[in-house]
């Protein structure tokens, strides 16, 4: 059977346990998607809680300063939370609520999946564990502290590197064990089908939004979508409404680390076929099949797999991945700040950073970039970090 698979990659590669949660998932999914309740009471959420639609501004000084194509920008920084991975918590916490799933559990990496996930446990009442390496746990205090405001109760990670791979591995765990009445919101379009699936359409209201505004505002589909490509959610979420529109370059822009001699978070790039948290994808591994250990500036981008869909688009040439260095993304987050007055998150200068490759193109392109997220989580990392 085909299910959950793009191309050669994704499906379910996960204990028996689990199977039937997740099957259950993707079958009430499929019930309740399209139904005029659920995308009413999802659209509720979305408008007067996340503050949806984000606007889609036009960067007139970055355009003035590069001097080429127009720049606009997909404001996803503006949501409640920061960043995109609202748009995922909140409807997978509808439909945990659908299954009757009363506790929550989440894995995360520099703590903004575990913030999105414990701040829609707390308006929907739902009990919130949030999984975190102890080495990300003392990196992002704030955000430790932001969820357990919230009311969630965070579990440290001593296992492996004490980073996301391994709050991932415990979080699957607990699935097992208590499956009976938790529901694993799980942060980007990975893991077993259905979630790369579930993932990408509850993201994909950014992309359906753009391509009004965009049509409003530029009077056509933007010549090219740039987003960065962690475990790809954001970038899925804007790239999927426009995969048909061919004539729409879509550009993933993965983390380089900090030189081109290490390993950084591009598995695409650098990477080869495995199988990672329940789906078959593109991975850092060595030559006998262990994870590599990654690096990013940006805690978001620095994930040893990818969305398995993300795998495909790049086999089949329909999107192209690309490859930016620490440094180069540091040098977007000041440009950026500083010509626009926005402060990006780490992983959307990724995206930002790409612009300088593209410079040189007409001024009647018009480029988008996804801002991800804001930097206001990252400025003491950022401050640390040029000393
Ligand atoms: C988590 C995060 C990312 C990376 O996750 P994706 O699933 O690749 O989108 C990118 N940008 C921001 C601001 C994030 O918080």
């Amino acid at each position: 059977m085909n299910k959950g698979y793009f191309g050669k990659y994704g499906g379910t590669f996960i204990p028996e346990t689990l199977s039937h949660a997740c099957e259950e998932l993707d079958k009430l999914y499929a019930e309740i998607k399209d139904t005029d309740e659920f995308k009413s009471e999802l659209n509720d959420i979305y408008v007067n809680y996340v503050g949806r639609p984000s606007p889609l501004y036009f960067a007139e000084s970055l355009t003035e300063y590069y001097g080429g194509p127009k720049i606009w920008f997909k404001r996803e920084d503006l949501n409640h939370t920061g960043a995109h991975k609202i748009n995922n918590t909140v409807g997978q916490a509808l439909l945990a609520k659908k299954l009757g799933k009363k506790r929550i559990i989440a894995e995360t990496g520099a703590g903004q999946h575990g913030v999105a996930t414990a701040t829609i446990c707390a308006k929907l009442n739902l009990d919130c564990v949030i999984y975190m390496g102890q080495t990300d746990i003392e990196r992002q205090e704030l955000n430790v502290f932001k969820i357990k405001t919230l009311g969630a109760e965070v579990i440290p990670v001593t296992s492996g590197t004490a980073t996301l791979k391994d709050a991932l591995n415990e979080s699957i765990r607990d699935w097992v064990t208590n499956v009976e009445d938790t529901h694993y919101i799980i942060g980007s379009v990975t893991g077993p089908h259905p979630y790369p699936t579930i993932v990408r359409d509850f993201n994909a209201i950014s992309g359906k939004e753009l391509k009004h505004q965009a049509l409003e505002q530029i009077n056509k589909l933007p010549d090219m979508i740039v987003a960065c490509v962690g475990g790809g959610s954001n970038a899925m979420g804007v790239f999927h409404p426009f995969i048909e529109d061919k004539d729409v370059a879509l550009i993933g822009v993965e983390a380089g680390g900090n030189s081109s001699m290490d390993v950084g978070g591009a598995s695409i790039n650098d990477g080869s076929q495995g199988v990672l948290h329940g789906a078959k994808t593109k991975i850092l591994q060595t030559n006998t099949g262990d994870i590599l250990e990654t690096n990013s500036i940006s805690a978001g981008l620095d994930y040893p797999g990818v969305g398995p869909e993300h795998a495909h688009l790049a086999d089949i040439k329909r999107a192209e991945y690309v490859k930016i260095y620490d440094q180069e993304a540091l040098d977007a987050f000041y440009l950026v700040s500083r010509k626009e007055g926005i402060i990006p998150a780490l992983e959307t200068a990724h995206a930002l950073a790409y612009l300088e490759k593209v410079k040189t193109l007409s001024t009647d392109v018009n480029i988008v970039v996804n801002m991800s997220g804001r930097g206001d989580k990252d400025l003491y990392s950022v401050m640390n970090n040029d000393k």
